[in-house]
């Protein structure tokens, strides 16, 4: 495009940044990514992938409880060494940015390295350099957030996500606060580590927006392992002890005395000191880029997607709106996204998978609906003895039988779910989902042999 350094300055090397740049590059644009720190972003560095690799670490603590039933033993005592993981998981993302890096090189995408602000319509600075580009695309991301000191005192003893990724030692104890995704991994993750963990939400029960029934089940399951799960209760202050630990005053006026405390209280958008306002683009309350179904703000020139967005925070998601950005752009399409039916997974210990509608939307935007329930023992536990139980429910739309909601809490829920939500996808009725033939002895063949409709107990009977 004459006139203009580049067709397309994208400012964040994240996951919707560097699909969109490699997808725009790949079509013709000539691309420039912006990124002040490591390649990757949130997920790679901070997020979905060191985190899946902590939950791997963490599952064996289950292996080791089991194998006996199976007649293994250990020559010694198993012992498990944080220092070993953290080493190989950093070393594990070092060799993820180089190749974010490279797949950048090879795209023929430059990479501005430093913090990107958007001084026009049509310029981003970077440092002392001005670069000028036909549009730009906002896919800086979200940060964690705690509260203020101001409204809860002694605050700065605490971590957020980020800073579970760098601890050099395992604590003893950890109370974990909040009741959403990353509250409820970190929980489950490290008490696999053996930590001692206090989870600790302010609500009535964990993981808000999901399926009641799963919020139930994961909870109970949760317990069940040990986990010490605490509701309508939220940290009022804390004091640093003489010999380093934590006291945690919470607001029900107990006191938690604790190694460390993790705050997963949400996320915001990284919209701050960006310039955005300054050349007219809109933000929401909660400071997030303001676009439309094609991803462009109020200032035409320039887009934003992922996070910074706070649609739907996940990859795969900004993925998708960065591919669709590039698509509409660069090939002269005027693609929409459709977000219904987007699978999402919560990688506790049991894992939960959930697509489609829970049962009150289901509810409230089908009518009638029917409901499947299904609670089992795994397999596994046969011979372990081990009172962990699957849960898995399918809500169906009584007019058109078509399956409109699966949830489960249980093993492997994020495999089972991504399979099956291709066929939500394409509309799969109950009676479709019944003539498809099971896979035997697995536990997702019960999605599909869920046969008797569930209704609520009538006085007397145990639910
Ligand atoms: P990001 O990946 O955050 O990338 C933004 C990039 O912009 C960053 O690299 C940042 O350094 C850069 N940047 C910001 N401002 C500037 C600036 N001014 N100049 C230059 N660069 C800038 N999602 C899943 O789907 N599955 C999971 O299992 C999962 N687990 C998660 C676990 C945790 C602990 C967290 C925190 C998140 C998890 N997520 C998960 C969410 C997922 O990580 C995000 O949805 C995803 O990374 C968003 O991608 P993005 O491109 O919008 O932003
Ligand atoms: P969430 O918004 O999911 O959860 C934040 C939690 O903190 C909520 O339970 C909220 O309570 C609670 N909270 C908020 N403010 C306070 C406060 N002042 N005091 C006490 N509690 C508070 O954010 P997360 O940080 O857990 O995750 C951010 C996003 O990242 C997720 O929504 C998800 O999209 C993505 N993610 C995805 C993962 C995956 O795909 N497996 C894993 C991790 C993250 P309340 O419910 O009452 O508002």
């Amino acid at each position: 495009m004459p006139g203009y350094d580049y067709d397309l300055i994208v400012i964040g090397g994240g996951s919707g940044g560097v699909r969109a740049a490699r997808m725009a590059a790949s079509y013709g644009a000539r691309v420039v990514l912006v990124e002040e720190k490591e390649m990757g972003g949130t997920c790679v560095n901070v997020g979905c992938v060191p985190k899946k690799l902590f939950a791997f670490g963490s599952h064996y603590s289950d292996d080791l409880r089991d194998m006996a039933a199976y007649g293994w033993q250990l020559p010694g005592e198993a012992r498990f060494d944080w220092a070993t993981l953290k080493r190989n998981k950093d070393k594990e993302i070092a060799r993820l940015n180089g190749i974010y890096l490279q797949i950048l090189d090879r795209a023929d995408v430059e990479v501005a390295t430093g913090r990107g602000t958007v001084t026009g319509p049509h310029e981003v600075t970077v440092g002392t350099r001005r670069l000028s580009g036909q549009h730009i695309l906002v896919a800086t991301g979200g940060r964690p957030w705690r509260p203020e000191p101001a409204q809860m005192p002694g605050v700065e003893h605490t971590w957020v996500s980020d800073h579970i990724f760098e601890m050099e030692e395992l604590p003893e104890r950890m109370l974990v606060v909040g009741g959403g995704y990353i509250a409820v991994e970190m929980a489950s993750i490290f008490h696999g580590f053996g930590v001692n963990v206090d989870l600790a939400y302010r609500g009535e029960m964990l993981l808000r927006g999901f399926d009641d029934d799963v919020r139930h089940e994961l909870s109970n399951e949760l317990r069940k392992r040990g986990l010490h799960v605490h509701f309508r209760c939220a940290p009022q202050r804390v004091t640093r002890e003489a010999d380093g630990r934590l006291r945690v005053h919470m607001d029900d006026s107990e006191v938690v005395v604790t190694d460390a405390v993790l705050m997963a209280t949400g996320r915001v958008p990284n919209t701050f000191g960006l310039g955005l306002q300054d050349v007219g683009v809109q933000l929401s309350d909660r400071g997030a880029v303001l676009v439309n179904d094609r991803y462009q703000t109020t200032v035409p020139s320039i887009y934003a997607v992922g996070d910074v967005i706070d649609r739907m925070q996940l990859t795969p998601v900004a993925l998708a709106e960065g591919m669709l950005v590039a698509r509409n752009l660069f090939l002269g399409e005027d693609n929409e996204l459709d977000y219904a039916y987007t699978p999402t997974a919560v990688f506790t210990h049991p894992s939960v998978g959930t697509v489609g509608y829970t049962e009150a939307e289901a509810r409230k935007h089908f009518g009638a609906v029917r409901l499947f329930k299904s609670h089992f023992r795994p397999m596994r536990h046969t011979l372990t003895g081990h009172n962990e139980r699957t849960f898995m429910k399918l809500i169906v739309d009584a007019e058109t039988d078509r399956v409109v909601g699966l949830h489960m809490v249980g093993p492997d829920a994020a495999e089972i779910t991504q399979g099956f939500a291709v066929a939500m996808r394409c509309g799969a009725t109950k009676a479709q989902f019944d003539a498809t033939i099971g896979i035997h002895p697995s536990a997702a063949e019960e999605l599909v042999t869920m046969r008797t409709e569930w209704t609520p107990p009538t006085d007397g009977e145990v639910a």
